[in-house]
C-alpha cells in the first residue's frame, strides 16, 4: 500500500514539475469509483455469466493469453511465463458485440488514430471476439480491488474498474449533471492512450459501455512508447529516466519541447542524453533563444524599443500566416508542428543574415528590419504558447505588444546553453 501511495504521489508531482494542467484526478481507491465500478457492473449484468474456467494470466498485464499469443511460452510485453489459473469467474459475453463493434470502428464512429492501430483492431475483431473474464477470487486478488456486488468471494478483473474510472472521474456514481455535461452529452470524448493498451479501450470498454447503454468514445488517440537508446526502459538493463530529475536539471520547458518536437505524436520515439542536449542547444539555445536576444538587443541599441510601431512587409505577412494554417491544420502531430513554427525560426535567421541589420544606416529601412522581425516573434510566442507556456509568457513579457506597437525591453536568456 506504501509503494502505490508513493507512486500516486510522483503522477500527481509531475503535474507541476511538467507545468501541467488538469481539470481532474482520480485514484482507483476513492469512494467515487469504487460506486462507479459497482453500479456500472450492475448495468451490465444481463451480458455478466458465472463459469469454471483456466486460462494463462500474466499479472503484470493483469490479462488472459491464448497460448497462440505467447511467444516462446512468454508474455509477449513482459517475458514472463504466465500463471496457469483455474477458478470460477464472472464472464462478459463479449461475443454479443463483436459486430456492433466492428461496425463503430470501420465507419469511424469511434476513430482510432492513427489508421495502423485502427488496422491492428479491426484484424483483432476480425480473428473473434471471446467472451472475457471479468474477475478472480478475493483469494488470489489478495484483497486488493473492489468486491463484485452480490458476491464478496469475488473481486472485480482490475481492467473493469479501471476503465470504469474514465466516467467516475466525470461523476457517473452521483453527479448526474456534471456526468451529463463532459461525458454523455459533450462534444468530445477523447481518450489518449498507450498503444499497449488499446484492446481495453478499443473492445472491452466499447462493449461495457453499449452494454450499460452508455455514450461512447468519439476518439481513441493512441501513442507510442520511448525508449532510451533504442532499448525499452526498465529497471533490470538500468536505464530508467526519471522525468523528475530530467526537469530539475534542464527545466520542464526543455523537456516538454523534446518529448513534443523529438517523439511522433503516435509512433514511438527515443531518448539519449546527447539527442536532447543536442536538440535542446541547437533549438532552444540557438534557435529561438538566441534569435530573441540578439533582435531584442539590436532594437535596443538602435534605439527603437520603446513605442515602436510595426509595419511588416508583404513576404513576412504571408510566410507568418502560411505557418500559422499549418499550426492549426495538423496541430495535434506535435513534432510536425513545432518543426513548422521552428521554420519561421530559421526563416528570421537567414533574414538577419542577409540583412544585417547592424550595417543599416537608413532609419527606413531599419524599421522595415525590426518591423519584420518583431512581427514574426510576437506571432511565435503565442504558436508556442499550448507547447512552451513559460516561454510564451516570457516573451510576450518582454514584447508588450499592443495593437501592432511595441515596448521592447532586455530579459534574461530564454534557453541558457547546456
Ligand atoms: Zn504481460
Amino acid at each position: 500500500m506504501d509503494l502505490v501511495t508513493d507512486n500516486f504521489k510522483k503522477f500527481l508531482e509531475l503535474k507541476d514539475l511538467l507545468n501541467i494542467s488538469l481539470d481532474e484526478f482520480i485514484r482507483t481507491t476513492e469512494e467515487r469509483h469504487f460506486q462507479g465500478a459497482q453500479k456500472l457492473w450492475k448495468v451490465c449484468e444481463k451480458d455478466i455469466y458465472k463459469k469454471k474456467y483456466s486460462g494463462l494470466y500474466c499479472v503484470g498485464c493483469e490479462e488472459f493469453y491464448k497460448e497462440e499469443e505467447l511467444v516462446d511460452g512468454l508474455c509477449p510485453d513482459h517475458k514472463v511465463k504466465p500463471e496457469l489459473i483455474e477458478e470460477e469467474n464472472y464472464f462478459f459475453k463479449l461475443s454479443n458485440y463483436q459486430e456492433k463493434i466492428k461496425e463503430l470502428i470501420e465507419k469511424d464512429i469511434v476513430k482510432i488514430i492513427p489508421e495502423s492501430r485502427k488496422n491492428e483492431v479491426l484484424s483483432f475483431i476480425n480473428s473473434g471476439l471471446q467472451d472475457f473474464c471479468i474477475s478472480r477470487s478475493s483469494e488470489r486478488a489478495k484483497g486488493w480491488g473492489i468486491d463484485v456486488p452480490g458476491d464478496s468471494t469475488q473481486k472485480m478483473w482490475v481492467w473493469f474498474d479501471a476503465l470504469s474510472n474514465y466516467i467516475n472521474a466525470l461523476g457517473y456514481a452521483n453527479d448526474d449533471e456534471k456526468f451529463n455535461e463532459f461525458w454523455q452529452k459533450s462534444d468530445s470524448r477523447v481518450h489518449v492512450i498507450g498503444k499497449g493498451i488499446i484492446r481495453f479501450h478499443s473492445v472491452y470498454w466499447l462493449a461495457m459501455l453499449l452494454s450499460a447503454g452508455l455514450t461512447l468514445p468519439k476518439t481513441l488517440f493512441v501513442h507510442g512508447y520511448l525508449t532510451v537508446d533504442n532499448q525499452k526502459m526498465s529497471k533490470s538493463i538500468g536505464n530508467v529516466i526519471d522525468p523528475k530529475e530530467l526537469v530539475l536539471k534542464y527545466g520542464s520547458e526543455g523537456v516538454r519541447y523534446f518529448l513534443l518536437r523529438e517523439i511522433p505524436a503516435t509512433g514511438d520515439g527515443d531518448f539519449t542524453y546527447e539527442k536532447f542536449e543536442k536538440r535542446y542547444n541547437s533549438d532552444l539555445a540557438s534557435g529561438l533563444g538566441n534569435l530573441f536576444s540578439r533582435t531584442s538587443a539590436m532594437v535596443i541599441k538602435a534605439g527603437l524599443n520603446n513605442g515602436f510601431k510595426i509595419r511588416p512587409n508583404r513576404l513576412f505577412i504571408e510566410k507568418n500566416k502560411e505557418v500559422e494554417d499549418k499550426v492549426v491544420e495538423r496541430f495535434f502531430q506535435f513534432n510536425e508542428t513545432l518543426s513548422d513554427i521552428w521554420e519561421l525560426v530559421s526563416f528570421c535567421d537567414k533574414y538577419i543574415e542577409n540583412e544585417k541589420p547592424w550595417e543599416i544606416t537608413d532609419s527606413e529601412k531599419q524599421k522595415e528590419v525590426f518591423s519584420n522581425l518583431f512581427y514574426s516573434l510576437n506571432n511565435i510566442s503565442k504558436l508556442i504558447e499550448p507547447f512552451l507556456p513559460l516561454t510564451s509568457e516570457k516573451m510576450k513579457e518582454q514584447l508588450k505588444e499592443g495593437d501592432g506597437v511595441f515596448d521592447i525591453s532586455k530579459g534574461e536568456s530564454l534557453f541558457p546553453r547546456i
